[in-house]
């Protein structure tokens, strides 16, 4: 079996990493088996590319279709042009991808055209809100995925109801927390942590790249201010994405406890997650690792699509208003966190019931 495995963005690169060490296993082990990894360009500077290649130790994408930024038809667009031409040039028996970035629906889209089968790695998670834009490149990528690998039973149920057939969705558990589980003994503290006089459970680790948290500058300086006081004698460490950046531009910000550092590599950051006080973020795959860390996460949206990091781990869906932060931070503060556990099949071996799986098609 020849796969063509897309990654685009960050959490892709995450999330692909323990798919290819259980492929290369299967290798090993005498299956015949084959991939060809394309790295679409979604996300091309070093901060949120080259250094997790390293760190992860990803092969060299045996092509790069560099796509870079754009809007979001631009982006989407360059992504089907450009993989159209690498599958015809490629050709392959499977095209996998992974999560919901604009890279996920493109390339889906272009080989089914192909007709080749597509396997999606995290399919049938849903917020219901229809101004993310990857809540439209989950939904479009589902409706024509052969074969979905889901991380959550509730994920299974959507695409159940969406009418899928059930041979054909998997139950495996989280890639992201198998790469996890692989590097939780490599990870090490950032070159500041001294510097600024970090400790264990001394600081709140803060990450903001959300169109509705971050779009909006004004908006964006009042969550600043309001978390910068809320942290009390905490300090917060701000890893900020270049979107985020972007918008803040030259602002000066006169904040206390605040610190604005590059977003961090993959070990710096789970090492910053795992000694951390809390965290407050937008992101989705942050509070599934500070599910499995057992670290209280306050998350600054209004939905999630991945509602086991609240029924089961340690995430609280705040909202996006600063007062409902003070609001459940306080409660945090006076109550400590709640008792939480791990998902299902969070167990480190999900990459490989997929390969598994994906050998008996
Ligand atoms: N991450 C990282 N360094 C950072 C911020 C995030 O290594 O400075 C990792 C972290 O493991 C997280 C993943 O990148 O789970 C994806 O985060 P992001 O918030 O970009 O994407 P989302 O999960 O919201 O799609």
């Amino acid at each position: 079996m020849k796969i063509t495995i897309v990654a685009g963005a960050r959490p892709n690169f995450i999330k692909i990493a323990p798919i290819i060490k259980a492929i290369e296993k299967k290798q090993n082990e005498g299956a015949t088996i084959s991939y060809r990894l394309v790295h679409t360009g979604q996300h091309y500077d070093k901060n949120l590319s080259d250094t997790f290649f390293e760190e992860l130790n990803i092969p060299k994408p045996n092509s790069n279709l560099e796509v870079k930024s754009g809007s979001q038809a631009e982006q989407t667009g360059a992504i089907m042009v450009a993989f159209e031409k690498e599958l015809q040039q490629n050709p392959c028996d499977l095209v996998l991808v992974v999560g919901d970035v604009n890279s996920t629906m493109a390339c889906a889209i272009v080989a089914k055209k192909q007709n080749i089968k597509v396997a999606h790695v995290e399919a049938g998670i849903r917020s219901g809100d229809m101004t993310m834009p990857e809540e439209i490149n989950r939904i479009v990528t589902d409706s024509i995925t052969d074969y979905f690998f889901t991380t959550s039973t509730s994920a299974s149920e959507n695409l159940l109801k969406y009418g899928v057939d059930k041979a054909n969705v998997h139950f495996v558990g989280n890639v992201m927390i198998d790469t996890l589980y692989q590097n939780l003994d490599r990870i090490f503290e950032p070159k500041f942590w001294n510097e600024f006089e970090l400790e264990t459970r001394n600081y709140i680790i803060l990450t903001l790249h959300r169109p509705s948290n971050v779009d909006e500058e004004q908006s964006l300086i009042q969550l600043l201010q309001g978390i910068d006081k809320l942290a009390g004698d905490k300090k917060v460490i701000f890893p900020i994405h270049p979107r985020t950046k972007a918008i803040l531009g030259e602002t000066n910000l006169d904040l206390k406890n605040i610190l604005f550092v590059e977003p961090q590599g993959y070990l710096n950051f789970m090492y910053l997650i795992k000694n951390s006080f809390a965290v407050i973020t937008d992101s989705g795959g942050i509070s599934e690792e500070t599910t499995v860390m057992g670290i209280p996460c306050f998350t600054m949206r209004n939905n999630t699509e991945r509602p086991e990091t609240q029924s089961i781990g340690t995430n609280t869906l705040v909202g996006t208003s600063i007062e409902n932060l003070e609001k459940h931070f306080g409660e945090f503060l006076q109550n400590g966190g709640r008792e939480a556990g791990i998902p299902e099949l969070w167990d480190g071996k999900s990459s490989e019931r997929i390969i598994e799986i994906l050998l008996k098609y």
